[in-house]
């Protein structure tokens, strides 16, 4: 079978001639249809992400289960023939985090396509648990969205927005024009985007954006003081830079919170005034991964609460992933998807 394996750090070969994965009596055998390139892999290919190479990547991966293991229970419903969305990361079950419900935090967490093979393969091993069946009206495309909204439904999650309350996304990239839209459902007031691509900023009106501003052209502080009197109640930073996190604190009005969602660069760091978190009553938080999170984002997908075809912006095969993993960094795109 085809698969692109990540053999080290900025080395990456697309092997045809790779045997199949043989399943254990848990596990499913996925035909990949489609998968959704990440942030995270391009950290992989990097080698800026703690990882044992060789792995084949990918995380955010659809496809068609075409073999059971002998025991994966009946009470499953899993069989041959059935649409699946994989939740990547795997939790132990056993260790305090997962004790505690806190299953993100596992001590052994273990995931597809980071520390074991995930979806940028043709066939893809996967333990049963971790597959959720699609309902027809849900395509496979639209299917390898459940996991990065599932990351999205945690954040939202952990932000408790109250009815009304104003909320500014910093990044209109695919994750934050999803947390655009789970902002709204969620009851937010006014919800603004702040993006640098014109495109990008046309797209997150036409989801629902009060406003888009372009933070290249005029200082979007004044702007956001100028609509709220004292600031907006939530900022969501999903461009993972330190500049748009310190930013982010500095949109919100007093007891305000600022929730950094995007993927810093391990190393960075951002500055920010004690005595204003003091004085201001801020919050700061952070948000990681999809614990228990993932059933909910596949019904929003399935409702058509969230929509995300128009995320797309590039498809191509298995054998042209370097090619993909540029492109998902390049401007003018979104979402590159990665399959067939
Ligand atoms: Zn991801
Ligand atoms: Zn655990």
């Amino acid at each position: 079978m085809k698969a692109a394996i990540f053999e080290a750090a900025r080395t990456l070969a697309v092997r045809t001639d790779r045997p199949v994965p043989e399943i254990g009596p848990e596990d499913i055998l996925v035909r990949v249809h489609t998968c959704g390139v990440c942030g995270t892999d391009m950290h992989i290919f990097e080698g800026e992400f703690r990882v044992k190479f060789p792995v084949v990547a990918g995380h955010e991966f659809s496809g068609e289960v075409v073999e059971v293991g002998p025991e994966v229970p009946k009470a499953s419903g899993l069989k041959v023939g059935d649409k699946v969305a994989m939740d990547p990361n795997i939790p132990c079950g056993h260790c305090r985090y997962c004790r505690k419900g806190k299953t993100q935090f596992c001590e052994n967490l273990l995931s597809l396509g980071v520390m074991i093979d995930g979806g940028f393969e043709e066939f893809a091993r996967v333990p049963f648990r971790q597959a959720y069946r699609l309902p027809e009206r849900l395509s496979l495309e639209e299917g390898a969205f459940v996991e990065p909204l599932a990351c999205c439904v945690h954040g939202i999650d952990r932000a408790a927005i109250q009815p009304g309350e104003d909320v500014v996304i910093l990044g209109a990239g695919p994750i934050g024009l999803m947390q655009l839209q789970l902002a709204r459902l969620a009851g937010a007031g006014r919800v603004w985007v702040s993006e640098p691509q014109t495109a990008r900023r046309q797209l997150a009106l036409s989801l629902g954006a009060d406003d888009a501003f372009d933070p290249t052209a005029g200082d979007l502080r004044e702007r956001i003081l100028a609509l709220t009197g004292v600031g907006a109640d939530l900022a969501i930073e999903c461009a993972g830079l330190p500049q748009t996190a310190e930013q982010a604190m500095g949109l919100v009005c007093r007891g305000g919170k600022a929730m950094l969602f995007g993927v810093a660069h391990e190393a960075a760091k951002a500055f920010f005034r004690p005595y204003e978190v003091f004085l201001n009553e801020l919050t700061v938080f952070g948000s990681f991964i999809n614990p228990f999170t993932h059933s909910r984002a596949l019904d929003m997908l399935a409702s058509g609460r969230v929509k995300v075809r128009l995320l797309i912006s590039h498809r191509l095969p298995i054998e042209r992933l370097e090619e993909a993993l540029a492109l998902s960094r390049s401007e003018g795109s979104l979402k590159v998807m990665v399959g067939g």
